[in-house]
């Protein structure tokens, strides 16, 4: 199946007489004949459902049809993007280990890894995606334990050099992480280039109308767990909460890493999604292909726009000429990035202001990467924990504006910038 095929039927294949529709099983328990049945599904011996803390049978077709989009061999879906980025570390990291991660990731991330999971006692180095090859080397420290990145980063559009941090990764005998949130399977599936595991925040293009806030993480079953036994004892070494099974053992290369997550962190963390969550994102997933070629198409329309308008200072889109992110994304994207662009417009914060008030098909939200078309200033918003040096090392500058441009009619949301430009004269 390619892909526009795949956001329609995968994941779930009814069989005769079944729902044509993934069914929205809304049970937080599942019934068994007798103790000695469900007993195996506890100690992980038999495939099954028992609470929906663990495992829900609508999450679990979701994410299935996300991970064939990606060309992963399994998949979860989690309640948050955040959750999924906390658990894609923390499945591997624990206390005294360290992750090197690019300082070009969403600022909520950042956040994740630098307060909350310093406090947990793991240690973070943060580097520049564009860094020199000794300053990336230098960055590792004997126990590192995964490098994470961002395909194309929320806010700043820095465009990932996926292959290049895969590279580095494994000469470590590491994984790479890779947030996939903005570019989505449609543009970009980073297992193509060496990357191991994938994050989405599915909030944004996968849910793509506002509905419902979920993650998902996806294996490659790439990764060689075995061959670096020693640096994920987790994962190669016998779980005694569930006598002693050994993940890497008994799922394979492709099946330990989800298998681990699902067992140990949603069983003492939590974060699952709902099923009506999940069903609502299925119906996103659906269309996803269309929206994403729409969404870009306008994108490139409202950029070229904007970088003419003699109001606006800059514009930053990696589909745009002269970008510093041109090249790099017609390797990683070429069917294009997404409908993310930022700019600043002429006359700093005040300036800024007054346009954003002017707008009518554009509306302020906190938020990207869905139909609507939307727009926010992230220095006063989303990203006002960071400090203005924060802030520039992050690749957001202080008078930035994020548009994020949906799948209205292009002609309509340029119209409605260009009267809330005009207003600045
Ligand atoms: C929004 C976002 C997140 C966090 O996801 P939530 O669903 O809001 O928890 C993580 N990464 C990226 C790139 C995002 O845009």
């Amino acid at each position: 199946m390619r892909k526009e095929t795949k956001c329609v039927q995968a994941g779930y294949t009814p069989k005769n007489g079944e729902p044509r529709m993934i069914p929205i099983i809304q049970s937080t328990t599942f019934k068994y004949d007798s103790s000695a049945e469900m007993g195996k599904l506890f100690d992980l011996e038999k495939e099954g459902y028992f609470y929906t803390r663990l495992q829900n049978p609508t999450n679990d077709m979701v994410a299935a049809k996300i991970a064939a989009l990606e060309g992963g061999t399994a998949a979860m879906l989690t309640a948050s993007g955040q959750a999924a980025s906390f658990y894609s570390v923390f499945n591997i990291a624990g206390a005294g280990d360290h992750v090197v991660a690019s300082t070009a990731i969403y600022g909520g991330t950042y956040n994740l890894f630098n307060v909350t999971m310093k406090r947990m006692g793991i240690d973070f180095t943060f580097v520049d995606p564009d860094c020199s090859d000794e300053e990336l080397e230098a960055a590792f420290q004997p126990n590192t334990k995964a490098v994470f990145g961002e395909t194309i980063a929320n806010p700043s559009l820095v465009v990932f050099d996926i292959e290049r941090f895969a590279g580095a990764a494994h000469a470590h005998g590491v994984p790479l992480i890779i947030d996939n949130t903005f570019a989505t399977p449609i543009n970009c599936r980073p297992f193509e280039w060496g990357a191991d595991i994938v994050t989405h925040s599915t909030t944004k293009y996968m849910d793509g109308h506002d509905v419902g806030v979920g993650g998902c993480i996806v294996d490659s079953g790439h990764f060689d767990w075995m061959a670096h036994a020693d640096k994920f004892p987790g994962l190669t070494q016998p779980d005694e909460s569930y006598h002693g099974i050994t993940y890497a053992e008994k799922f394979g290369q492709g099946g330990a890493y989800i298998t681990k997550a699902t067992a140990q962190l949603m069983r003492d963390l939590g974060a699952i999604q709902s099923p009506q969550n999940a069903f609502y994102l299925n119906l996103g997933l659906e269309s996803l292909a269309v929206r994403m070629e729409r969404h870009v198409q306008n994108a490139q329309k409202v950029a070229e726009f904007l970088a003419k308008d003699p109001h606006v200072a800059w514009v930053n889109y990696p589909g745009l000429k002269g970008n510093k992110y041109y090249e790099r994304a017609k390797k990683y994207l070429p069917n294009g990035t997404c409908g993310v662009i930022s700019f600043g417009v002429k006359g700093g914060r005040a300036a800024a202001e007054k346009f954003m008030s002017q707008l009518q098909v554009a509306i302020i939200a906190t938020h990207v990467a869905d139909a609507h078309t939307c727009i926010l200033h992230p220095a006063n918003s989303t990203h006002r924990q960071l400090s203005d040096e924060e802030l520039i090392r992050a690749g957001v500058a202080p008078d930035l504006i994020r548009l994020s441009v949906g799948i209205e009619n292009a002609d309509d949301i340029i119209e409605d910038l260009e009267q809330a430009l005009k207003s600045l004269d």
